[in-house]
């Protein structure tokens, strides 16, 4: 397997296949590897020529000190996850410096308003952070099809919009969410739970799911008194947002029209912050 930490020598490397017309298709993944992102590597070998995996903490993303500290960095194990998908994939894991020279800062982007909504009010700066590393991944890269997960569906929006104002040649794809038996979405965070708590946190899936049937037959008000009383009753989870929004623009809405909506969750547990989603309609 080749492992790259300089982008002029994947970029050498990425321009012979391009010579010969294969298509690339590429992961941008932050490490601590699991399934979901194994699914999202399936899907990119099935669908081209070349895949290529990034494994990068992106620091200008990380809002939180002790989050970028405390996140998890095992990439020895994530190249054995890798192997067993497929032998072939090309991963690419820089340093800081590599990415950024000695300027760790992002630039500022306009998504539209997508950028205001959930994740982006209670992480300042985050998405400014995704839209400049995955436009400098993009730009040595140069993939065909990139591969998002909707467990991150704000960010899957976000870099749908990026690529569309700035009609950079890439197809972005949408994968579904990964869950643990339990319906816990499969997270690198997870990792920083306890059994025990991982065990709780099967309570923030099971609450979408009501969430969901609830919202067959209710108002938007309702089912988010519902969720907010489900969290009250249980002290260990701090619920920082659930939103009920328009799938394609985010805004919450507390009215119902002929849109597609989905539902969008993010609690702490034990301090470590989990964030979830569901198609309502
Ligand atoms: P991360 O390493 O957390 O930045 O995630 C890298 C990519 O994997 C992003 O596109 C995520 O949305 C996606 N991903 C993370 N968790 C899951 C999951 N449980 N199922 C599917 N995709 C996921």
């Amino acid at each position: 397997m080749l492992i790259f930490n300089n982008k002029t020598d994947i970029k050498a490397l990425l321009a012979k296949h391009k010579e010969t017309n294969s298509t690339i298709g590429f992961v941008p993944t932050m490490g601590a590897l699991h399934k979901g992102h194994l699914s999202l590597l399936e899907e990119s070998v099935k669908n081209n020529d070349y895949t290529v995996i990034s494994i990068f903490v992106n620091p200008t993303q990380f809002n939180n000190t002790e989050d970028l500290e405390k996140y998890p960095r095992t990439l020895e194990a994530d190249v054995d996850k890798i192997k067993t998908v497929n032998d072939n994939i090309i991963v690419f894991a820089p340093t800081v410096k590599e990415m950024y020279d000695n300027e760790v800062t992002s630039a500022h982007f306009s998504f539209d308003g997508l950028e205001n909504q959930m994740e982006g009010q209670h992480r300042p700066g985050h998405f400014d952070g995704v839209g400049t590393i995955v436009k400098k991944l993009f730009e040595i890269v140069e993939p065909d099809n990139a591969y998002f997960g909707e467990k991150d569906f704000q960010q899957l929006q976000i870099v749908k919009k990026m690529v569309e104002k700035n009609s950079m040649p890439v197809n972005v794809v949408g994968c579904p969410i990964l869950r643990e038996t339990s319906g816990l979405a499969m997270s690198s965070r997870n990792e920083r739970l306890s059994d025990d708590d991982k065990n709780k946190a099967a309570l923030i899936y099971k609450t979408l799911t009501e969430a969901r049937q609830l919202f067959e037959k209710h108002t938007v008000d309702y089912v988010t008194e519902y969720v907010k009383s489900i969290f009250k009753a249980h002290p260990e989870f701090d619920l920082e947002y659930f939103e009920i929004a328009d799938e394609a623009t985010l805004i919450p809405t507390n009215i119902k029209e002929n849109k597609k909506y989905r539902a969008f969750i993010a609690v702490f547990l034990s301090n470590i912050r989990l964030i979830d989603n569901i198609s309502l309609n």
